[in-house]
Order: C-alpha cells, then sequence, then structure tokens
C-alpha cells in the first residue's frame, strides 16, 4: 500500500508531498518536506493508519528543504536516510546548507522550512547509482538523476518510480514542468536523467509535487523533456540580447504562466504552481548554467 500525504505547506493543499510505502518491516519514505510541517506530515501518517516512529528508511530524491528539510525528524525516532554520496555530507553537518538557503529566503528561512539539525553519520546511508536496498519485501533501486540537482537520485521498485524533482512539477492533471533552480542546474544531465528514467518502464510515477501520474509516462517525459530545452533555449536568446537577472525575473514569470495555462493548467493552479516552483530562481539557475557551460552561446567571450 502507498500513500501520497499532503504536508499541507504554508497551509496549501497540493504543493509539497511525502510518499510513504508500507512494507512488512515498517514505513519506507521518499521524501520528507520541511521541517517546518513535521507535524502535518505526522498527522497525515495517523490518518492513514501508522506513526512516525513506524518510519525504517526514508529514501531522499535530494537534500533541498522543501524534500529533505524533515529528515533528523525521522533519523531521531531512528530511521536509516538514503541519500547520494553528494548530498550526504550536508545531512551530517547541515550548515553550509543552511547557509546558501538563507542567501535565496533570507528572513522567510524559519516560517518557510523551520531548523535543520545534524543526522548522525551511522543513521545517513550513502546511495550510488544503481543500488538495490531492502525495504521489507521490497528491492528499491536508486537511480542517479542530475540536472535539477548534481546530487539527485530517484528510486524504483517493481513498476513503480520515484521521481523527485528531476521527473518534473505537474498539479492537478496540468502540464509536467522542470524546477530549474540554482546553483546546479544542467540542462544536457537533466535530459539524459529523463531518458534513463523513461526507460525504466514504471507505469505509476510519485511526484514530490505533486503526487500520482499513472499509465504510459512517455507523454509525461516527452513533454518534460520539451519544455527543459524550449525553457532553456528561451534563456540563451534572451541572455544574448544583453538582458539582465532583474529584467528577466517578471518577464520569465509571465512565460512561465502563460505556458501552463495553454497546457492545460486550471487557472486557479497557476499560483500553486508558482508557490512550488519559484519562478525567479529558474532565472538565476539558467543564468548560472549558461555561464558556467556554454558562455559562447550567450556570447560572453566574443567580441
Ligand atoms: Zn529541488
Amino acid at each position: 500500500m502507498i500513500h501520497v500525504l499532503d504536508t499541507r505547506h504554508l497551509d496549501r493543499p497540493g504543493i509539497i508531498a511525502v510518499t510513504a510505502l508500507e512494507t512488512d518491516d515498517g514505513i519506507a519514505l521518499f521524501d520528507t518536506g520541511a521541517a517546518a510541517t513535521f507535524e502535518n506530515i505526522s498527522g497525515a501518517m495517523r490518518a492513514a493508519g501508522f506513526a512516525p516512529n513506524d518510519v525504517r528508511h526514508v529514501f531522499l530524491s535530494h537534500i533541498h528543504l522543501d524534500h529533505a528539510g524533515a529528515a533528523w525528524q525521522f533519523a531521531e525516532l531512528g530511521a536509516i536516510v538514503h541519500v547520494h554520496p553528494r548530498g550526504a555530507p550536508h545531512l551530517i553537518d547541515p550548515t553550509r546548507l543552511m547557509e546558501s538557503a538563507t542567501r535565496i529566503f533570507g528572513d522567510e528561512m524559519q516560517r518557510l522550512w523551520g531548523e535543520m539539525r545534524r543526522i548522525p553519520e551511522e543513521q545517513v546511508q550513502v546511495t550510488d547509482d544503481n543500488i538495490a536496498i531492502r525495504a521489507g519485501q521490497y528491492e528499491v533501486r536508486s537511480v542517479a538523476t542530475p540536472g535539477h540537482a548534481s546530487h539527485h537520485n530517484v528510486y524504483h521498485w517493481d513498476d513503480h518510480l520515484f521521481g523527485g524533482d528531476v521527473a518534473g512539477v505537474r498539479l492537478d492533471g496540468g502540464p509536467p514542468v522542470p524546477p530549474f533552480v540554482p546553483p546546479e542546474l544542467q540542462v544536457e544531465s537533466w535530459l539524459e536523467s529523463i531518458e534513463r528514467m523513461r526507460a525504466l518502464g514504471a507505469t505509476r510515477l510519485y511526484l514530490p509535487h505533486f503526487g500520482l501520474v499513472e499509465g504510459d509516462l512517455g507523454g509525461h517525459f516527452d513533454a518534460l523533456s520539451e519544455r527543459v530545452q524550449r525553457w532553456a533555449a528561451w534563456f540563451r536568446d534572451e541572455l544574448r540580447k544583453g538582458r539582465s537577472e532583474s529584467e528577466l525575473i517578471p518577464d520569465f514569470a509571465q512565460c512561465e504562466a502563460q505556458d501552463i495555462l495553454e497546457s492545460g493548467a486550471a487557472v486557479e493552479r497557476v499560483a500553486d504552481y508558482e508557490r512550488a516552483d519559484p519562478s525567479f530562481m529558474a532565472v538565476t539557475a539558467s543564468i548560472r548554467y549558461w555561464q558556467k557551460y556554454h558562455p559562447e552561446a550567450i556570447g560572453i567571450g566574443q567580441d
């Protein structure tokens, strides 16, 4: 039995989910939501018939605070936390992670995410590419899937796939959009990761933002891949024109909102896409990506 639990982040439903798999050896949890919503998650678990201290395994897609913020709370209750090798040091000592998040979110840190405490090293299990982890009767396999973040994993068992952020943000049957965030956006890796996920042939995809996508996932991955490429090209062309970050922030917000609406999202869900995946972060991320990997494509280093 699999439960999609709503963390009701900032009291909004349908923005940040955690996925709970019942096994014959306790609960395996895929992402945790933010520390600030631990009470909400606990309540959703009790409503589903289990409790936070039933969680034996936490599988993290990556360490961004909307995904891993509450991991330490489950670790305090005894869970083992599985994470990509590049994410592990930041769980054992979250100082730098919190500093870098504070640069983005400033005074809003506590309200948005809550605190992050260190997880004892012996409870952090490094999970490299293609590792099988036993969780009760299930064998969960990690697949390294960089692009959204360099330290991103997805997890695959039977015909189920827990997709993290690299599999897209998709709310309420709307279109899948790629959350471009700093500092590790890497477009080519993202496209490769989409093909790796597609090749798994899963038919049930769980998204942290938000919930289950069922059936043939080809259309989902096609639309996601197309949008990764189109958005990256939009930023390249705008940067080539010499446009600045502060100019691009409102323009991209509008461009993204229009794209989402035209692709079938309900009008009232557009703001929720913005909550799940703030568009200003895509601007910062894309500028960094083009400057770092393809400066010549945006006219840097040419006369
Ligand atoms: Zn993320």
